[in-house]
């Protein structure tokens, strides 16, 4: 992408964002000394250093969504409203709501994405088979996570983040309906996030360096560059309120989970359905709760036609985007369904038995 001013933070692959700091760019380089010198997700020695293969691996425990639509809900802002790093606004190009990047020669490219749901009325959980098998397999994928998600699940978080293979994307604070929330709701869903990426980080980077990996964390994205609507919703607004924050709206033109019949059928259908510079919409946190069953045949069918996976941001990077001004699922309009029902601006979620009968 063409450079936008600012400084540049970090590289993922051949993706390169450029960011400003709060207060200026010596203020930027006092707090992250390592700026200007980083490149890719992650690292495989910090990732491996930090954690045990038992570790990594998890167990059913990480499954369990707790506390469903509990009263009162959640809405505790994290230990830090404001993120330390403030992004440039989003270049012309990458404005709208993305649905798939054009791909010179046609490409056998795509981005498998999963998102990572919590809302303010819920716990939910995290599908370590799908991350497990990912990582056996070398698959690279991009996770949009909720804020409140990486705040209940800070130890997954920052494995995700060490990893160079995954990249981390902003899923809003509390899965926020963002078609009907204010500029304010709208703001605080999208830096609370940003904010608790930076704890994370911050955390992660007190790690290595009581290992003496210090070094390693150049590697670590210093802020999340991209963003997935809940619920696939926005209003006109909610798109220039992203592009002023420097944040591109990435959706899907495949959805990964669709159909019925078996895990198998669905692989396939999904498989088939993928084309040059695809994003793939799946789930990591059992919304639904077949994806695990999902994903080895999926990635294993693409990869024995010859594709290869990388992260969004990489994605971004390769071609020019096809864009959308109103997300949808499936068809334009599939889920304005999604805008009825709300208490309050659209940070709450309808009730239990609406939630029931979606599945959301
Ligand atoms: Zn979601």
């Amino acid at each position: 992408m063409p450079p936008q001013g600012g400084i540049a933070v970090y590289g993922g692959g051949v993706f390169h964002r450029r960011v400003a700091c709060v207060c200026c760019v010596v203020c930027a380089c006092l707090f992250f000394p390592s700026l200007g010198a980083m490149a890719g997700f992650g690292s495989e020695s910090l990732l491996r250093s930090l954690w045990t293969q038992g570790e990594l691996a998890g167990n059913p425990a990480d499954h369990v969504v707790t506390r469903p639509y509990a009263n009162p809900a959640d809405l505790s802002p994290p230990a830090r409203t404001g993120p330390l790093i403030q992004l440039d606004p989003t270049s012309e190009g990458l404005r709208g709501v993305i649905r798939r990047v054009r791909i010179a020669n046609d490409a056998k490219v795509l981005a498998l994405t999963f998102d990572l749901c919590e809302r303010a009325s819920n716990r939910t959980g995290y599908r370590t088979e799908i991350v497990n098998c990912l990582r056996e397999k070398g698959v690279a994928a991009t996770f949009f996570a909720g804020g409140k998600w990486m705040r209940s699940h800070p130890k997954q978080t920052m494995q995700l983040m060490a990893d160079p293979l995954f990249e981390l994307g902003n899923h809003s604070w509390t899965h926020a309906n963002l078609a009907l929330t204010d500029g304010t709701e709208t703001r605080d869903q999208v830096l609370w996030t940003q904010a608790q990426y930076e704890l994370l980080r911050e955390e992660l980077a007190r790690r290595a360096q009581a290992r003496g990996l210090e070094a390693e964390m150049a590697a670590v994205p210093m802020s999340m560059s991209v963003f997935r609507l809940p619920y696939g919703r926005n209003a006109p607004e909610t798109l220039q309120r992203l592009a002023a924050m420097g944040l591109p709206v990435v959706q899907w033109d495949v959805l990964g989970e669709a159909g019925a019949g078996s895990a198998r059928n669905m692989a396939l259908r999904a498989a088939g359905e993928v084309r040059s510079g695809s994003i793939v919409l799946m789930h990591a946190n059992a919304v639904p709760r077949h994806t695990h069953d999902i994903v080895p045949l999926f990635v294993d069918e693409l990869l024995h036609r010859g594709w290869r996976f990388v992260t969004v941001s990489d994605l971004l990077a390769m071609g020019k985007p096809e864009t959308v001004q109103d997300g949808y699922f499936e068809r334009p309009g599939d889920k304005r369904q999604f805008d009825t029902g709300y208490p309050g601006k659209g940070t709450l979620h309808p009730d239990p038995q609406a939630a029931a009968r979606t599945g959301k």
